[in-house]
C-alpha cells in the first residue's frame, strides 16, 4: 500500500505522472482529478499529455434492431411492398 499525494492517506494508489513528476494518486483523488479536468486545458502538441482514465463506457444491450432515423420510412425485411 502506498500513500496517495493528494489526500494522505494509505492506499491502493496508481502512479501518475503529471507535467514530469510523478505522483501516488488513489483512484478515489484520480477520479476528482479526471472530473476537474475535464473540458478544460489545451491540446499540447509537443509533449506528452497527460493521460485521464477512459469514460465509462456504457454497452447497449445487444440483440436490439436498428430503429430507422427519423424522417426515413422505417424498412421492412423479407416482404413484398404492397401494390
Ligand atoms: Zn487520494
Amino acid at each position: 500500500m502506498i500513500v496517495c499525494d493528494f489526500c494522505g492517506e494509505v492506499r491502493a494508489c496508481l502512479q501518475k505522472e503529471i507535467d514530469g513528476k510523478e505522483y501516488d494518486v488513489c483512484s478515489n483523488c484520480w477520479k476528482a482529478l479526471a472530473e476537474k479536468l475535464s473540458g478544460k486545458g489545451r491540446v499540447k502538441k509537443n509533449r506528452e499529455a497527460v493521460l485521464l482514465p477512459p469514460p465509462l463506457v456504457v454497452k447497449e444491450p445487444e440483440g436490439e434492431e436498428p430503429k430507422p432515423r427519423p424522417g426515413e420510412p422505417p424498412k421492412i425485411w423479407g416482404t413484398a411492398p404492397p401494390n
